[in-house]
């Protein structure tokens, strides 16, 4: 089950946050507190969210998650599957006049059920589906990555600030303990200053997958492997230091001959460098075995997580002047915590975290990333003055390692 947002944070936040929304690093912000969570909310105090896509990670994380969270619940689906959503529906206890297709879908305008729509799809259509929800006056949580352009992900700020609705991006780390606990850390000054950090996250891609065929298609996924997993390196590095990079190198290696590779690159290693002086190396392949890994080399300690983003069973190892230390972690569902903080971000109870803005920087430097690799490892500016608006190690608790 997920923490729900502490009270002290709540009350260190005076609520609406303001006395947190710096720009840049935690220094000066408010320390994560973790207490008990409390007991799920009436159904009637929950914050309803519409599924739109029905994939793998709505069936297999989502779903599940909502059922797991606080104060968040399943209220409508949106799917061009017909049969599938109706089985979908009875397995869920929703009624049939719950079920959208793509083509009815701004009615959802009309459905006070729905406060919270959840966009599952194709990473070509966020853009759209995030924007008709937003001019049904809905708020909106989309899955990363934000879009496949610059120009959408501005366009879905823009939605978002007309329709005066929340727009968040589902980072799901932001809400996941390993890597907050790796956040705290690294913020504390225990170890001394962090000074490089290496993430490689990729895996073996399978073409005769649906769910792999589109994101081994350019259009759609906006970037195959580092659209799809090089994505969490990006977004790690940032929130690991607490900083933005001001400059990348990158190379790619693809085998063209290889039928997954024909309009994105495979394999691609790249390197941030941080106004601090540290050093971010990242890698991500569509050809590599499984791994979501990343290691903090510290003046006085190393922080090694393997696997460090799976949906479950995350590993920390820290090595520092007191030994080897493996701290453990409850057992918490990241979907729901992630969905539960959406839901108080709704109801005015806690600030965006991962706002359009944040999945527009991470778009932005993956491009930056491209056109290094285009330039065949010349260096690229990156320093466009993005100042995220919250540390997530500051605002979103943190349970307690056992
Ligand atoms: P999936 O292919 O399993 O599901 C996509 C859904 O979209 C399917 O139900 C499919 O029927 C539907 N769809 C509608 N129009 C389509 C079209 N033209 N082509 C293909 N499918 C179409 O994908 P998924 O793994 O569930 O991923 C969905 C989104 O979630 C992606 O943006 C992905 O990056 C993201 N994701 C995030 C995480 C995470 O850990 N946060 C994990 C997996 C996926």
């Amino acid at each position: 089950m997920p923490n729900s947002i502490s009270r002290r944070t709540l009350i260190e936040l005076g609520l609406a946050g303001a006395s947190v929304a710096i720009a840049g690093t935690a220094i000066g912000q408010p320390t994560p507190a973790s207490e008990p969570e409390g007991p799920p909310l009436p159904d009637s105090e929950k914050i309803g969210f519409a599924v739109v896509g029905l994939g793998k990670l709505s069936q297999g994380q989502i779903i599940p998650g909502l059922k797991k969270a606080r104060g968040a619940k399943l209220v409508a689906l949106v799917s061009g599957h017909p049969d599938k959503a109706r089985r979908i529906a009875a397995e869920q206890g929703l009624p049939a006049d719950a079920i959208y297709s793509y083509e009815d879908y701004d009615r959802i305008a009309k459905d006070p059920r729905i406060q919270v729509v959840y966009i599952v799809l194709p990473n070509s259509m966020h853009a759209e589906y995030t924007i008709r929800a937003l001019k049904a006056g809905k708020h909106v949580l989309c899955e990363k990555p934000m879009a496949t352009s610059i120009a959408d992900c501005e366009a879905m700020i823009a939605a978002a600030k007309a329709a005066d609705r929340k727009l968040m991006i589902a980072y799901r780390c932001h809400y996941e303990p390993l890597n907050l606990e790796v956040m705290r850390r690294v913020r504390s000054g225990a170890m001394g200053k962090p000074r490089m950090v290496a993430t490689n996250i990729g895996r073996q891609a399978d073409l005769g997958e649906p769910s792999d065929a589109w994101r081994l298609d350019g259009k759609m996924s906006g970037g195959g492997a580092l659209a799809d997993m090089g994505i969490y390196g990006v977004n790690a590095s940032r929130y690991i230091l607490a900083e933005e990079p001001v400059e990348v190198r990158a190379w790619a290696q693809t085998d063209r001959s290889d039928p997954r590779f024909k309009t994105t690159e495979d394999l691609i290693a790249w390197q941030f460098r941080f106004p601090s002086g540290a050093i971010a190396d990242g890698s991500t392949s569509f050809s590599y075995q499984a791994t979501m890994a990343f290691q903090v080399f510290c003046e006085h300690g190393k922080m090694t997580a393997e696997p460090g983003a799976f949906y479950g069973g995350n590993r920390l190892t820290i090595n520092d002047a007191a030994g080897e230390n493996a701290p453990k972690f409850p057992d918490t569902d990241q979907f729901a915590r992630e969905m539960d903080w959406m839901a108080e971000v709704v109801r005015g109870k806690a600030p965006l975290v991962s706002p359009g803005e944040e999945g527009m920087q991470d778009m932005r430097l993956m491009h930056a990333i491209l056109e290094s690799v285009e330039k065949g490892g010349a260096p690229v500016r990156t320093d466009w003055g993005y100042r995220r608006a919250y540390d997530p190690a500051a605002v979103v608790d943190v349970p307690k390692p056992i």
